[in-house]
């Protein structure tokens, strides 16, 4: 039942069968959140779910579901689980007692809980209104990131459509896109606008203006992304914004460098594509690789960096003490020190078919934006890393089926609490010994797959969408002859370099490459481990050793 008549603000629900304790809980929530949320209430998971399937009907918004754990016939994980097919963005918050701790834990793999909160929460100013507030601020990001702003009208399987959603989707920009094959808005957008059909996408900005088949880099500086540089000179250049990047833009200018970070396509790298990121210290619950991007986005420019989105370092040059970096369009920055944290990037799938079709139906990475295009549909997943593994786990919440593509075994691939979740999600299938041979298109978009299995034998398969994730290798192609890299391309550094031409009397910095004065950070680095917490923990350790450097210099 609803608490007060204002319909259209969305929804907390809140769900327990001892009445008691779910008038203390929708008490609290309306202290808390009753000025911008309609609280309502449930007595058993039943009733919630009745009452969700009413509200997803009639299209109401749904900003959190919280659950007792401990309810007859339905318990609180068991509900979530349920409720997560109909409203898979709302956060889900379960409610235990201290003895059942380990059911809550268990209920972060298997619903991709967001929070659970130990009972009683007394005073709920401490306990129970801070950490409401900061899932309910991720939510709204999200929702007004999808409801406001611009608008992309095109074809879903279109590969510039794609490119433009996935732009505005990586940059957070506030924005939503239209198909013209099914949604009506969208017909009613280009006859207002007066768009030519045959010249989609177009993209709708807020000022009501119109661009017709936009490049991502002009799309970029029609909404303010792609800045140009405030000055021309800096203690500290940043080529990359992944987690190493970013949390050297953090510590430079905390510690007062003047630092500027240059980005090719949206902060966050890697990291930003991960639909959760599970063992990154500090967050039991895991967060999404967006969020963690946003964050830290955000704190960079709090603390005074500098970000150049939309921007390709494309060279290095040495000029003594100075170090410039030269960017697409001709431009360059001319620094002190510069710290290339340029990660690394999906390799291509070789077979026929895939290139032809990227962008219609076929993706690299987990590219979120099409999850809830895949509902009801048939998604395969090619991959046997933990990258595949939370594609496919994120896809399950949408899509009516996901197989994966594995060559070997998960288990050689994929860290165990994956390999567990994936085995409790009966809409996964994983397919072991399996490769895709062919990609086959209909209407210029995906259509089947080739696949070959563990005994040679062929098959082919109707499949709607495809998600490769097939390992990644450095784009350092622009430092050759200026930086030391290894025979793959990753960048050498520290006592590597001794022999590769380091110039210098004193060793080199443990971060330091073959240029005195360039550092490197993250996955680009030779024989870096590939995570998020020593990207970030290489890119916060680069900075002291720049201010070894500087203060040497
Ligand atoms: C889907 C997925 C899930 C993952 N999940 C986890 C996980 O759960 N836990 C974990 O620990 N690790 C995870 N990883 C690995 C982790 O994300 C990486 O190890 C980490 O992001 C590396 O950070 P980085 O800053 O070194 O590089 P990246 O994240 O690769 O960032 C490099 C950035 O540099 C930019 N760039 C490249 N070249 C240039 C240039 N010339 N000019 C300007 N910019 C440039 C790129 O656009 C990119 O944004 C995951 C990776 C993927 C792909």
């Amino acid at each position: 039942m609803a608490e007060n008549g204002r319909q259209r603000h969305p929804a907390i629900l809140a769900v327990d069968d001892e009445p008691a304790v779910l008038a203390a809980v929708a008490r609290d929530l309306r202290r808390g959140f009753g000025e911008s949320y309609r609280i309502m209430r449930a007595g058993s998971g039943a009733d919630a779910l009745e009452l969700l399937g009413e509200m997803h009907t009639r299209g109401d918004q749904v900003a959190m579901l919280v659950a007792d754990q401990r309810m007859p016939g339905m318990d609180g994980t068991d509900y979530l689980l349920r409720a997560r097919t109909l409203y898979p963005e709302a956060k889900r918050v379960l409610l235990t007692a201290y003895a059942d701790t380990n059911a809550a834990i268990q209920a972060i793999n298997e619903v991709a809980l967001d929070y659970y909160l130990l009972k009683p929460w007394d005073p709920p100013e401490d306990q129970f209104f801070p950490v409401l507030e900061d899932l309910l601020t991720t939510w709204k990001a999200r929702e007004r990131l999808a409801a406001g702003g611009l608008r992309v009208i095109g074809h879903r399987f279109s590969r510039e459509t794609h490119e433009l959603r996935d732009f505005i989707a990586r940059n957070r920009i506030p924005g939503s896109w239209s198909d013209i094959e099914l949604d009506p808005e969208a017909r009613e957008l280009i006859s207002k606008h007066e768009i030519d059909e045959e010249r989609l996408p177009a993209v709708v900005l807020e000022d009501e203006s119109v661009l017709v088949q936009p490049s991502v880099q002009e799309l970029a500086e029609a909404v303010g992304v792609a800045a140009r540089p405030a000055s021309d000179h800096y203690d500290l250049v940043i080529v990359g914004g992944g987690p190493a990047g970013l949390a050297a833009a953090v510590y430079g200018a905390s510690e007062g460098l003047r630092t500027v970070l240059v980005e090719r396509e949206a902060t966050g790298g890697q990291a930003g594509q991960s639909s959760r990121i599970e063992n990154y210290l500090g967050f039991p619950q895991g967060l999404s690789g967006s969020e963690l991007a946003d964050r830290a986005t955000i704190q960079a420019q709090r603390l005074g960096a500098e970000l150049l989105t939309v921007n390709d370092a494309t060279g290095l040059r040495v000029e003594g003490a100075g170090r410039t970096v030269e960017l697409t369009g001709g431009g360059e920055l001319s620094a002190n020190t510069v710290l290339i944290a340029s990660g690394v990037s999906y390799r291509k799938m070789p077979a026929p078919g895939f290139s032809e079709l990227t962008g219609a139906g076929v993706y690299y990475g987990a590219a979120l934006t099409e999850a809830r295009s895949c509902a009801d549909q048939h998604v395969v997943v090619i991959g046997g890393a933990n990258s595949a593994g939370q594609a496919a786990v994120y896809f399950s919440g949408y899509a009516n089926r996901v197989s994966m593509l594995v060559r070997g075994s998960l288990e050689k691939s994929m860290s165990h609490y994956l390999i567990e979740q994936i085995a409790q999600l009966p809409n996964i299938d994983v397919r072991a010994g399996t490769e895709a041979v062919a990609a086959h298109g209909e209407d210029g978009r995906l259509a089947s797959l080739d696949m070959r299995g563990p005994g040679g034998e062929l098959a082919n398969e109707r499949v709607d969408a495809c998600f490769i994730f097939i390992g990644a290798a450095p784009r350092t192609d622009w430092l050759e002859g200026v930086v030391a890299r290894d025979e793959r391309g990753f960048i050498l550094a520290g006592p590597e370099v001794v022999d590769q031409g380091w110039p210098l009397e004193r060793d080199p910095y443990p971060l330091e490459t073959s240029v005195p004065g360039v550092f490197v950070a993250g996955d680009v680095r030779s024989r870096s481990i590939k995570r998020v917490a020593s990207a970030v923990g290489e890119g916060s350790m680069a900075v002291s050793l720049i201010h070894e450097y500087l203060g040497s210099a």
